[in-house]
């Protein structure tokens, strides 16, 4: 278990923050979503994502756009000789059993195709685009933050989503470029996918960074800042255009595309679809996200940053800290924690993961009746009342308190991992022993916590 998000909650709970005794439940919580029945979610990170892609068995590595030496596990071959020989866009699907994976890239493939028969980029691609944004689904990636999710605090992003968002991506391809580059086929298809999460993962990143700055501001000002802000700035306002927190979201997803680590892993036909595809689906995006698109330049995004600052400080919509007073504390608003490995990704149960994932048993999931019973029926734990909200709070003398989420069907990765700790820190593959009951009894403790 990391060791920071145990600090954090320390600190939280020293000023008496305790995350799973918290009214603010998750429904009020706008733009949060939940892990549904039938779905599974396994834990990733960035280096996973940008890791090649375990599919494929002659996959090669990540083409070198920049010049610059590749990473260690980076393969040092360039494009396959074999890709240029093979006709147009008559590209073998990738060896998968995933009918996700391979329906999806029919569709990219035609897309391309038609591309080509129609002799020019634009009058195609105008075609094939959609006329609006319409987001796949209500919830395709959220943040949840440690303030009211303890252990089950991250990023969660929905596979299904980045499928969409890859062909939307797609559609805003030069494909005659992607030609000229000599990009094979495999390749394509993992900078559209790793675009497509790394666009969900910026965004999410943002309100990372929020949080962060109300833990910091917590501890210099002994005062709870981040949630009165949550409740009295972010929830009145979301969905309006004066929503700063998901404007700077959106712009800060559009701004950090030219990260290096983004960079030298895509070839720069795929580098402008992507932005390309922004500065197309921003503006159509819901009041709030679609003014990111005025937060773009150097400028607007500091002082947009400036004024959100003063509202975290403040709790106020329209606060009392001259939002220039900041230029004298930069970087304030920067990433607590190390979240570039603390990536969630939904799927539906049984499906393959597209990326590479962190954990030995991506699978492994139970629901919140599953571990109640578990640790009733065979470690001694007893349901407490008072577990305020849809919290079950189980206890058990000397032995840490146990805090779950009420009926959920699939318990997050970082909740199950808390459960696993009190048992001693085991591995989240060994969850079937512990719901058979085969873990050891939790070590004692003087006083339960
Ligand atoms: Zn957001």
């Amino acid at each position: 278990m990391s060791k920071s998000v145990e600090d954090a909650l320390a600190v939280l709970r020293a000023h008496g923050i305790e995350p799973y005794e918290t009214d603010a439940e998750f429904p009020d919580m706008p733009g949060i979503g939940v892990i549904e029945e039938g779905e599974t979610v396994y834990a990733t990170s960035i280096d996973d994502v940008f890791r090649d892609d375990p599919r494929g068995p002659d996959d090669d590595g990540a083409l070198e756009t920049d010049g610059e030496p590749g990473r260690p596990g980076d393969d040092p071959r360039g494009p396959d000789e074999n890709a240029t020989q093979k006709s147009e866009w008559e590209w073998e699907p990738p060896a998968d059993d995933d009918h996700r994976l391979r329906d999806w890239w029919r569709e990219i493939k035609d897309m391309a195709r038609a591309n080509e028969q129609q002799h020019g980029a634009l009058f195609s691609r105008r075609g094939l685009r959609r006329e609006t944004y319409e987001p796949p689904e209500p919830h395709c990636a959220w943040y949840c933050p440690i303030h009211f999710f303890g252990h089950g605090w991250g990023i969660y992003i929905r596979e299904r989503c980045i499928f969409d968002v890859a062909r939307d991506i797609a559609s805003f391809v030069n494909w005659n470029a992607v030609k000229a580059a000599r990009l094979r086929p495999l390749e394509i298809m993992r900078q559209l996918l790793r675009s497509a999460f790394y666009v969900f993962f910026l965004h999410e990143q943002f309100h990372h960074k929020v949080e962060s700055l109300g833990f910091r501001l917590l501890v210099a000002t002994a005062t709870d800042r981040y949630r009165p802000y949550k409740s009295k700035v972010y929830q009145p306002s979301f969905l309006t255009p004066t929503c700063l927190e998901e404007c700077l979201a959106n712009a800060e997803s559009c701004r950090r595309l030219t990260e290096r680590r983004y960079k030298k892993r895509h070839a720069p036909p795929m580098l402008r679809a992507v932005q390309d595809y922004l500065a197309w689906s921003i503006p159509r995006q819901p009041p709030g996200y679609a003014q990111g698109i005025n937060y773009l330049s150097e400028g607007a995004y500091r002082q947009g940053l400036y004024s959100l600052q003063s509202q975290i400080l403040d709790g106020l919509p329209t606060p009392t800290t001259p939002p220039s007073h900041w230029s004298v504390a930069p970087d304030v608003i920067t990433s607590l924690m190390s979240i570039d490995a603390d990536i969630y990704v939904i799927l539906p149960a049984g499906a393959r993961p597209i990326f590479r994932a962190s954990s030995i048993d991506p699978g492994a999931t139970a629901s919140t009746a599953a571990l109640t019973a578990a640790l009733t029926r065979h470690y001694g734990y007893t349901q407490a009342p008072g577990g305020k909200g849809s919290h079950v709070k189980l206890v058990k003398p000397h032995a840490p308190n146990i805090h779950l989420p009420g009926n959920r069907p699939v318990v997050s990765p970082g909740m199950v991992k808390q459960v696993l700790g009190v048992f001693g820190g085991y591995p989240i593959s060994r969850l079937p022993d512990l719901l058979g009951g085969r873990l050891p009894q939790p070590q004692t403790v003087s006083s339960s916590s």
